[in-house]
């Protein structure tokens, strides 16, 4: 029997809603739940960015998003860890573990993101045992072949290890079938983002971002029978364009924006027609292509179709020409940068951006945040602001 129009917005709306409940909740209920159904399996968490969440999956695990705690939790033991001026991602899922909420996954994987990600790794591996952590080294020459075999060799030993701590050796099928999963997710994200930018009152940047965020916390199996229902039912979605600018978002592309910050700048007066929240997640520009080397096709996607982020850096391209691109593909009034307190990455990174902005007459403007922010006042003045000065000026 066919959905009333009424139906698919109630049913939208607790699909919406539950992703909040599930972002918010640090018990990690969902995937508990997963690993409950299938006994015997495991979970492994992985910390921003580019996570090969393939292999873990084909080794019969659930790759988890740990990434951070948003504002959830209190840090009481993590300070104790790291200097005051280190980003909030780092501390909170360094509370999540010393506060046992860590426990029922089997281990934790790390990337060479930024100085801080590797100092999280290393204090992981001391400050609990039994837990299997280790860390990725992504190549930094692209322009080199051998980055790209380095990488292949790299995905290698991980794979190794993962099937070791999960007693499953993946054949080559297992990982193809896995690719092919999550080329569905990615595919299912990517219609969402071109959606998003042609009719933005269908959907909003943070629903949009719950919807990614939940993903990372539940099976991709789940994950992507969600995210194809919502694609059905957004086109004939009743919600009515608004008076709003145009503009494009950067800068958040590790630590997690709380979701009342995003609500706060399209409150304010924009429309968010493109941005880099979980862009780790979303990994890469096109489908990983299905091959008798999986290896080769994610070293290969990594290296060639990745999506630009502050922490990827390739001397083939100049970072700011993308973030330009983007603001010109999507027609924005405006680009909003909004990065992490203390993020060296998307800081340095504003520096490149601001000039080449200007440079293309571009407006913009800087928006700091912490993940765990409960007040937004300054943000929303700060906003209301830059949009009436672009609407009246
Ligand atoms: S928020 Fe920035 S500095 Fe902190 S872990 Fe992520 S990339 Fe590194």
């Amino acid at each position: 029997m066919a959905t009333t129009p009424v139906q698919e917005a109630t049913r939208l709306h607790a699909i919406f809603e539950s992703c909040r409940e599930i972002t918010q909740d640090v018990e990690f209920s969902a995937a508990k739940q997963w690993l409950a159904e299938h006994p015997g399996r495991k979970a492994i968490g992985c910390f921003p960015i580019y996570c090969p969440v393939e292999l873990i999956h084909a080794c019969r695990m659930l790759p988890l998003g740990i990434i951070g705690a948003g504002n959830q939790i209190e840090i009481t033991y993590a300070d104790s860890r790291f200097q005051s001026f280190v980003c909030s991602i780092v501390k909170s899922t360094l509370e999540l573990g010393f506060t046992k909420r860590l426990e029922f996954v089997e281990g934790m994987l790390f990337h060479n993101i930024c100085d801080p990600a590797r100092n999280l790794a290393s204090v992981f591996i001391r400050n609990f045992p039994g837990m299997f952590v280790d860390y990725i080294h992504f190549p930094q020459n692209f322009a080199s072949p051998l980055g790209m075999q380095y990488l292949q060799k790299e995905y290698r030993r991980i794979l190794d290890a993962l099937q070791e701590r999960s007693g499953y050796k993946p054949t080559a099928e297992d990982l193809n079938r896995s690719i092919q999963l999550y080329n569905r997710i990615r595919a299912a994200l990517r219609e969402l983002y071109r959606l998003r930018s042609e009719k933005p009152h269908l959907i909003s940047a943070a629903e949009q971002f719950l919807l990614t965020r939940a993903g990372t916390l539940m099976s991709p199996e789940k994950n992507v029978e969600m995210l194809e229902e919502v694609l059905a039912a957004l086109p004939t979605r009743a919600t009515r364009p608004k008076d709003r600018i145009r503009v494009v978002l950067e800068g958040s592309f590790c630590e997690l924006p709380p979701v009342a910050l995003i609500e706060t700048i399209e409150e304010a007066g924009c429309y968010i027609l493109d941005d880099d929240f979980l862009r780790g997640w979303r990994w890469f520009t096109q489908e990983v292509p299905i091959e008798a080397n999986p290896l080769h096709a994610l070293a290969e996607s990594y290296s060639e179709r990745a999506y630009y982020s502050g922490s990827k850096h390739d001397s083939r391209e100049v970072k700011a020409a993308h973030l330009i691109k983007m603001a010109q593909d999507q027609k924005a009034d405006a680009v909003v940068i909004m990065a992490a307190k203390f993020c060296e990455p998307a800081l340095f990174d504003y520096a490149l951006y601001r000039k080449a902005l200007d440079d293309a007459k571009i407006p913009h403007l800087l928006l700091e945040f912490e993940e765990k922010t409960w007040i937004f006042d300054r943000a929303r003045s700060e906003a209301e602001t830059f949009v009436e000065s672009l609407l009246f000026d």
